[in-house]
């Protein structure tokens, strides 16, 4: 491997895309880590193999808020080795929301020259390389006030991608702020900011309507709670009157959650839905915390499985400027194969997910290697776990273990 990577019998087939979340696929082609084919000629050749024997494709999880700090380590909730956990959990990519949990940072004390140089070292170490696998993409810079042009030059030299405002005072600050969002634009970085409430670091600035609608963001962070929600109204009036990404996370308030997907349904809206865990944190590490979202929108809010789904992946990538989250060809080979777990009430993967029971993973693939193969170590296994097998240089099948 890489090479050519083939998954045959597949029962149900998850494209990621919110406009027609499933397909009838039935196999699928990977080539040098990205999606050759859905549905390749029958006797095409391949270095590997995995036999989904009628379990479920669907894009690798893409998690579009995780706070990391240094690779594998979070000091949030005293953890080592939370991302290969995640990784386990179905995450396959995951977007920095900032690296705010070094110990000793002093957020009332931060200077324009502490966040740039924060977001670059972190950009050139945890951001640099794939951890267990997972794509990682930090190195986001927490906006404060005094930055000036020259910085956000350097930001975008380093290969920064991502702004966030957490700490910034908006009160009597619209033009600097919205100056900020400019520059970003203008170098191709995208802005999120955090609303609702106050935050676990006791520092961060409540953030509502009001603020969005002229700030602009190209993402709201935890629009239903991380962990306090802005009220109703303003979930309303953002769905209503904004038209930017709209993230929910693991840390938020289930009954805002089923405010906010309800109403952007209602409005035709859901492509604007994306999901994050905005872990580690106080919340905790939550190696299935992707999955739950999913099972939460669709067994309570009303979303289908397929919807659900996408709003894990496909939306999620599209609104952070990612290749990852869509199975079609050219894309990356990012992808699961899950199944309900025995004793589950669906018989389907889709009819697991309705009921919001959990699915067993069996192998997790990036880039068109098997990273996990045989069963996850964090979900149960599925019922029908399927079987991954190589080819020897003689032409003979024998079972592989992963990359
Ligand atoms: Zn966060």
């Amino acid at each position: 491997m890489p090479g050519r990577l083939l998954v045959r019998n597949i029962g149900e087939f998850f494209t990621g895309r919110i406009d027609a979340p499933t397909a009838p696929v039935r196999a699928l082609l990977a080539e040098d880590g990205r999606i050759a084919s859905l549905d390749p000629p029958a006797d095409v050749a391949a270095e590997a193999v995995i036999d989904a024997d009628g379990g479920a494709v669907l894009p690798g999880l893409i998690d579009g808020h995780v706070h990391p700090v240094f690779g594998e380590w979070t000091p949030a909730q005293d953890a080592i080795g939370w991302i290969g956990n995640y990784l386990h959990g179905g995450t396959t990519s995951m977007v920095s929301a900032g690296e705010l949990h070094i110990p000793g940072l002093d957020y009332a004390n931060l200077t324009p020259e502490l966040v740039t140089s924060i977001a670059i070292v972190t950009r050139a170490t945890t951001g640099r390389v794939r951890w267990s696998g997972v794509k990682v993409h930090a190195g986001t810079v927490l906006l404060v006030p005094g930055m000036e042009e020259a910085q956000f030059d350097r930001l975008a030299a380093a290969g920064v991608r991502f702004a966030k405002f957490l700490f910034f005072p908006f009160a009597d600050r619209e033009a600097e702020a919205t100056r900020y969002v400019a520059w970003c634009r203008a170098r191709g970085i995208l802005v999120k900011v955090h609303t609702g409430g106050v935050s676990r670091s006791g520092a961060s600035v409540v953030c509502g309507y009001d603020v969005l609608s002229w700030l602009q963001p190209d993402i709201a962070a935890h629009v239903s709670g991380g962990p306090i929600p802005m009220p109703d109204a303003d979930v309303e009036e953002v769905v209503d009157r904004t038209a930017f990404a709209l993230e929910v996370c693991s840390s938020g308030n289930y009954r805002s959650t089923l405010l906010l997907a309800q109403r952007l349904a209602e409005r035709g809206q859901l492509h604007r839905l994306v999901l994050g865990t905005d872990t580690p944190g106080g919340t905790g590490v939550i190696p299935r915390g992707m999955l739950r979202n999913i099972l939460y929108l669709a067994s309570v809010c009303g979303l289908t499985p397929g919807e659900a789904v996408a709003t894990a992946t496909g939306n999620v990538g599209l609104a952070h400027g990612l290749d990852e989250g869509v199975l079609e060809p050219g894309r990356p080979a990012d992808f699961l194969v899950c199944g309900p777990v025995t004793g589950s009430a669906g018989s389907t993967l889709a009819d697991a997910i309705a009921h919001g029971d959990l699915p067993g993973i069996s192998h997790v693939v990036i880039d068109g290697r098997v990273v996990v193969a045989g069963g996850s170590r964090q979900t149960p296994p599925p019922a029908k776990p399927g079987v991954f097998s190589c080819c020897d240089a003689g032409g003979s099948r024998f079972a592989c273990t992963p990359a």
